[in-house]
């Protein structure tokens, strides 16, 4: 275990040098204070999870003060914004403090989230609200609970700090950590801005710095595209196994190492229901969540785009031709095991297909349905689940294939099915409302539920004593919840 003091700092990314960021010192926050951490990103930095509570871990996250070795840097990047190119884009209220390698000899990219303004902040005040910063720092940790890759977040530190948005509210920041904060979009960045030298630059770093098999192979940067194609094919697969919706696929808000990154307007569904679009100023749906799988096909041409000065077009668009048998084959796994099944058949993947039609438009909880599925035996189950149906016949016409198909497994004792099941079908899932009750909490000074929930999400599969209220179904004002896009 370390001391804060004690971090060990080797600034890679920095090194690079000022093409590709830009020394920037961070503008603390009023008062800042520990809003909520994560023992287990702590654990990651080798940290004694009672550091956060020392008065210097909320200033050193809130801004006001730095090791000696951190060198403060806001990144340049562009990117596809709802499909148009953006050419001036990059860290406008985040700084990557610094890269910590850990025990274990892991690089942790420390990035403090509304650090203040940088060059890249164009007519922002280069702040994040508390309730936005709440919210990524939930998403992140619970995400990496249920197993899906992504950006982590040590803690929030909240301030007295005022900040306008749709009305006046208080900043925060977030300190997110990644072993890369390298996007889509820096890539594009140097392809579109014709700089072919920095590019190849930037191409090397993170071919040596994270894809170091690839440079075993033939063809390096094919091989990393080839990764990046698969990492994202993997990731998006267990979006929707779990009907996680991000709501704003960016290709400035793609990470290269194919986690989840920049959390805005995301919902997990309550209601399966695939034209869901959680973000609200996404008038045409273009990142409803059916369309996440074609988004992330688009994101990765666009990466493909940028990458042509290294790659043959026909070695790229062969390789994005992957992108959608992998994902495939990744949610039909991921479904399978949802559904209890141990084995592949046939007729798995129209097993699933018809389970969701007859869900849509149904309002089924679409988690609490898997967990349901498989607290009893398949035929009491599928006997109690029936009443949340809209088309009951389709559902009893669904439930004896369901049935039949779960009688051709292997270990299918009821203990054995539950056990499974439940581990890969959690009981606690983040819920907007539940993490706007959370917020209205953190907002009047009160952070008790923040951090119970917290908790609470970070065993999702383990059912808590005294958290059954944490797995019900949303309340009917929680389910119509307008999420601010501003943060
Ligand atoms: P996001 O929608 O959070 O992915 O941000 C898109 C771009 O806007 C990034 O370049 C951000 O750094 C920048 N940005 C978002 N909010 C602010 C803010 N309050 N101040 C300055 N820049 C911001
Ligand atoms: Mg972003």
């Amino acid at each position: 275990m370390k001391a804060l003091d004690e971090l060990t700092f080797d600034n890679r990314f920095a090194r690079l040098g000022d093409a590709f960021s830009t020394h920037v010192l961070p503008e603390p926050i009023d008062h800042p204070r520990l809003v909520v951490a994560s023992p287990a990103a702590m654990a990651l930095l080798d940290l004694d999870p009672e550091a956060a509570e020392s008065p210097v871990f909320a200033e050193l996250f809130g801004g006001h003060k730095l090791w000696a070795e951190a060198e403060p840097r806001a990144m340049v990047y562009s990117g596809h914004q709802f499909g148009s190119y953006n050419p001036q884009l990059g860290d406008g209220r985040g700084l990557l403090l610094g890269e910590v390698y850990n025990a274990a000899g892991e690089h942790w990219d420390l990035h403090l989230k509304g650090a203040g303004q940088t060059p890249y902040s164009r007519m922002g005040d280069g702040r994040a609200v508390l309730r936005s910063s709440i919210r990524e720092f939930l998403a992140s940790e619970a995400l990496h609970a249920l197993g899906i890759p992504t950006t982590r977040a040590l803690c929030v530190i909240g301030s007295d700090t005022p900040v306008w948005r749709e009305k006046q509210e208080r900043a925060a920041m977030l300190l997110r950590m990644s072993p890369s904060h390298i996007r889509f979009g820096h890539f594009e960045y140097f392809y579109y801005t014709k700089r072919p030298e920095q590019q190849k630059q930037l191409g090397e770093h993170v071919l040596a710095m994270h894809f170091p098999e690839c440079l075993e192979q033939p063809e390096p940067y094919l091989a990393m595209f080839r990764e990046v194609v698969e990492r994202n094919a993997e990731l998006i697969a267990k979006w929707q196994a779990y009907g996680f919706c991000h709501g704003v696929m960016n290709t400035d808000n793609m990470s290269i190492l194919g986690v989840t990154f920049d959390f805005g307007p995301f919902a997990f569904l309550d209601d399966f229901d695939a034209h869901f679009i959680c973000n609200h100023s996404d008038d045409q749906g273009r990142y409803s969540f059916s369309n996440q799988v074609p988004i992330g096909q688009w994101n990765l041409s666009a990466l493909a785009q940028a990458l042509t000065p290294f790659i043959s077009v026909e070695a790229l668009r062969e390789t994005l031709g992957l992108f959608l048998p992998l994902f495939q084959a990744h949610y039909l796994d991921l479904m399978r095991r949802r559904l209890g099944l141990t084995s592949a058949e046939d007729e798995d993947q129209k097993l699933v297909e018809r389970l969701l039609q007859l869900m849509q438009g149904s309002g089924v909880d679409y988690s609490l349905f898997f967990r349901r599925l498989g607290d009893e035996p398949a035929e009491l189950a599928v006997a109690r689940l029936r009443d949340d149906f809209v088309d009951r016949q389709g559902f009893d016409a669904w439930a004896d294939l369901y049935k039949a198909r779960v009688a051709r497994e292997q270990d299918n004792t009821q203990e054995q099915r539950r056990a499974r099941m439940h581990a890969v079908n959690p009981l606690y899932i983040l819920r907007n409302y539940l993490a706007q009750k959370a917020i209205d909490a953190a907002e009047q000074g009160d952070y008790s539920e923040v951090r119970r929930l917290h908790a609470v999400l970070s065993k999702p599969f383990e059912q808590q004593a005294g958290m059954d209220s944490y797995a019900e179904r949303p309340p009917e004002w929680g389910k119509h919840l307008e999420i601010s896009c501003s943060s």
